[in-house]
């Protein structure tokens, strides 16, 4: 049985795989079991932030995985140590847990914000305000503060205490304040899965403001749109604000899982010993690799980042098919004619790899993706949208 029929008889259905069996790769190039070669405009969903197999990255891992893969929470690691020191110099939060994925990054900030808000205001305090379209993950809580009605169906009763708002007036949260006890307001700076939606940049500062004024505690979920992947280091700093929570995952570590919560000087003390934990959360291997990529992201690559992300704008805008082109750095949103999944389908046939989120085609290339091979794709795509 070869092994797109034996993944389909024996690993659960929950994926819509696209036909095609990935092996390796190299950078921003990957190839199919039949040798053919693509290049991945997709990086995971915006996880393998170096590439494939970056060589650095490998170095960095395998000199880790050959010292010690794994130890229990009990123990000091320098890896854990080390990446929380450099996330809190290059943000300013003041303490970091350590997680394996989004959803659990979420939960972390979930839990610091409602054990704040009892402590500061009362234990019916509990309200986390989301918005409508928004991300947040699969387990039953995170999927709660998904804004999204149509993953929520089949799986109550999931958590309570979420409310989701419309991004569009600032009148909504004086409501939603008015009738329940608010601990925190919870967004994406740009909405990834809900179609590549930046938020309003008055709307956010408008946000913020009544939030702090209301004593509600700020979360931004970055777990898509952190890392260096809008231009910033995180996509909050676009917009000049300060959240008093962070979560971020994807491509933190270039593609081994970890998630991180960074918290803020006044919630920094919020968990103490017993309240949170993870078995594998800050795995030494796991934190190497984020160290590494970390080392990579400065100053000049965000420049790159921001530089070739004006690159897809400008070849994509107004060309056949496209109706617009938006996003911010390398996590960018087409809106074709056509149907985000045949064009998708159309460029895996001809050797790019695309991501497609709600009615868009999504693209989250390896944050070093070198220029002619992203404009080589990007013509790829434009064939693919031009098709009537
Ligand atoms: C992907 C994503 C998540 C969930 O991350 P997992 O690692 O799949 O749990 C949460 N929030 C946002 C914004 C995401 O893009």
């Amino acid at each position: 049985m070869n092994i797109i029929e034996l993944d389909k008889q024996f690993v659960a259905n929950t994926y819509n795989r696209f036909p095609v069996q990935l092996t390796h790769g190299k950078g921003s190039i990957m190839y199919g079991e039949d040798g053919k070669e693509y290049i991945d405009l997709g990086a995971g969903i915006g996880v393998t932030s170096l590439g494939i197999c970056d060589d650095g990255w490998i170095e960095a891992v395998t000199k880790q995985l050959v010292k010690l893969q794994h130890t229990s929470n009990l123990y000091y690691t320098e890896p854990c140590a080390l990446l929380a020191e450099e996330l809190c110099k290059r943000t300013g939060f003041k303490k970091v847990f350590f997680s394996n994925s989004g959803a659990e990054a979420n939960e972390c900030a979930i839990k610091v914000a409602r054990k704040y808000a009892a402590q500061v205001k009362g234990k019916e305090y509990s309200t986390i305000v989301t918005l409508q379209n928004s991300f947040h993950g699969r387990t039953l809580t995170t999927l709660a503060a998904t804004g999204q009605p149509k993953f929520h169906e089949d799986f109550q009763p999931l958590t309570p205490g979420f409310v989701h708002a419309t991004a569009e007036s600032i009148y909504e949260l004086e409501a939603i304040t008015a009738k329940y006890n608010v601990a925190a307001f919870m967004i994406e700076c740009i909405q990834g899965e809900g179609g590549v939606v930046p938020l309003d940049y008055d709307y956010v500062h408008e946000l913020f403001a009544y939030a702090e004024n209301h004593k509600i505690l700020t979360i931004v979920d970055e777990v898509q749109t952190g890392n260096g992947r809008t231009g910033k280091m995180y996509s909050y700093m676009n917009y000049g604000l300060t959240p008093d929570i962070v979560s971020t995952a994807k491509g933190l570590a270039g593609g081994l899982p970890l998630g991180a919560t960074m918290m803020s000087e006044k919630v920094q003390n919020v968990l103490g010993f017993g309240d949170h934990g993870s078995t594998f959360g800050g795995n030494p291997v796991c934190c190497a690799a984020a160290n590494y990529v970390l080392s990579k992201i400065d100053d000049k690559l965000l420049a790159e980042v921001a530089e070739k992300g004006e690159i897809i704008k400008k070849e994509l805008t107004g060309c056949k098919g496209v109706e617009s082109v938006n996003g911010l750095g390398l996590m960018v949103g087409i809106k074709t004619k056509r149907a985000p999944s045949e064009v998708a389908m159309d460029c895996l046939k001809n050797g790019v790899l695309v991501l497609t989120a709600h009615d868009k085609v999504r693209l989250l290339p390896a944050l070093n993706i070198p220029k002619e091979l992203l404009c080589k794709a990007l013509e790829v795509i434009k064939n693919a949208c031009a098709v009537v």
